[in-house]
């Protein structure tokens, strides 16, 4: 058959080449190629991690790694079990990239460049004869009996192993709808927060650890989470707001990014130690006036904000009343802030949405529909908080695709 491959893969990002090479690998023999509408390929891998690429997380348990999945949580647990974080760090130094971890539990290639990666992946496809064909965007895929008809603009291609990895593309997506294939409507993921707030004035930079709820219209908490605050010119970031953004990403979406939320300043402390400490302020340093003194190791400007708010600034502690006490307390434990919309996280966004799990096989990511389909990376409706795991799920479901397919190909006559 003309312009036929054993495996075709449509889409050169991060899980097109990965599952290509890890295929070409094993069978060196079959002919196989990748499908990519750009000039080049990896373009978001070039991009990632400013530039850096956080190539995976250092959380080497599976159960644990799930939890960072607001889309994927349950169905990647199995598929962990059998590709992950340590086999990724494993992959890459294997083919000569290591990878180092930060602080934070973020690994990047020690080179601190995403071009060491792309540079990888290139030489490993061309050394394995991945045929990539670039400018081929596939605007028409048709299903026919055991094979696949795929079309781009310039060419027909066929294959009895169809690979989907092109991303968050809207139009793939409406390609795939037409094959029968269920989407969730996409929405964004990974957003920081719009707020003009007066007691955010002039903190921009400030980061702190909260505990942060968004409000539902009786101000009941729908939704929280903990971690460093950022106050940005426009609101908040950080990783408290980014983990909302993502677990909330349909709520919020729903919500047309106007709601409520409730930040505790400082959740390290109960509310009676709350109390306590400020009862010993108002009597150790009852002449000082309160915006000369601080506690709870509260950024001193994000202090002055809240005492403000409370209208205590300019009081000694001597002098505050009862009620300026209460004000106080709730500024510090259960302030609420209002959010007017969001904007997109430049280091790195992702999309919630996009091809139905219910409909994957999560052993070896093919489509329950349709025979000789399968998916890897960002085309499912997986997506995670930031940190390195959303290119972990590319590695892992590419990973899964080819051995499958190695299984698949492998025992049958080269
Ligand atoms: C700015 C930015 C920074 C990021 N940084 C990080 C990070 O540091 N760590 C992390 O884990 N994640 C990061 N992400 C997320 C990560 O880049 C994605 O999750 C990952 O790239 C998904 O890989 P993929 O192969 O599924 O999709 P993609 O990398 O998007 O690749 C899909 C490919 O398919 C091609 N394609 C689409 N439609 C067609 C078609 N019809 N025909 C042919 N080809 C097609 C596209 O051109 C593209 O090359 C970042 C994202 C962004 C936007």
């Amino acid at each position: 058959m003309e312009n036929y491959y054993d495996i075709l893969i449509i889409g050169g990002g991060a899980a097109g080449f990965f599952t290509a090479i890890n295929a070409a690998e094993a069978l060196p023999n079959k002919r196989i190629a990748i499908l990519e509408k750009a000039k080049e390929g990896l373009n978001k891998v070039k991009i990632s991690g400013g530039g850096r690429c956080n190539v995976t997380h250092a959380e080497f348990l599976p159960r644990p790694l799930t939890t960072n999945y607001p889309r994927g949580e349950k169905e990647l647990l199995g598929p962990f079990h059998k590709f992950m974080t340590g086999d990724t760090f494993a992959w890459f130094e294997e083919r000569g990239v290591p990878l180092h971890i930060e602080e934070d539990g973020r690994a990047f290639p020690v080179t601190n460049s995403s071009q060491t990666i792309i540079d990888c992946f290139l030489h490993e496809a061309n050394k394995h004869g991945v045929q990539c064909f670039y400018q081929s965007n596939v605007t028409k895929v048709i299903p026919q009996n055991d094979n696949w008809e795929v079309h781009t603009s310039k060419e027909i291609y066929h294959t009895s192993n169809l690979v989907i990895a092109t991303g968050s593309s809207p139009k793939v997506w409406r390609m795939l709808n037409k094959m029968d294939c269920d989407i969730v409507d996409p929405v964004p993921s990974l957003f920081t927060f719009h707020c003009n707030d007066s007691r955010l004035q002039e903190l921009q930079g400030l980061s702190t650890d909260v505990f942060v709820s968004v409000l539902d219209e009786n101000q009941k908490s729908i939704l929280d989470s903990s971690g460093p605050l950022l106050v940005t010119h426009w609101g908040m970031s950080g990783p408290a707001i980014l983990k909302l953004s993502a677990w909330g990403a349909r709520e919020l979406f729903a919500k047309d990014y106007k709601f409520k939320i409730k930040i505790n300043w400082i959740p390290q402390y109960n509310p009676e130690s709350v109390i306590e400490v400020l009862q010993q302020l108002q009597s150790i340093e009852a002449k000082k006036k309160c915006f000369n003194t601080t506690a709870f190791d509260l950024p001193k400007r994000l202090w002055r904000r809240l005492l403000q708010a409370a209208n205590m600034e300019e009081q000694r502690w001597a002098d505050v009343s009862k009620a300026q006490m209460q004000d106080f307390i709730k500024e510090l434990t259960q302030g609420i802030y209002v959010i007017d919309g969001k904007s997109t996280y430049k280091d790195e966004f992702v999309t919630a949405g996009g091809v139905a799990l219910k409909q994957i096989n999560f052993k070896n990511f093919t489509s329950r529909k349709h025979s000789g389909l399968y998916f890897a990376g960002e085309v499912l409706d997986v997506d995670a908080i930031t940190g390195g795991f959303n290119f972990q799920h590319a590695w892992t479901s590419g990973y899964l695709v080819a051995q499958d397919l190695i299984n698949k190909l492998g025992n049958k006559s080269q």
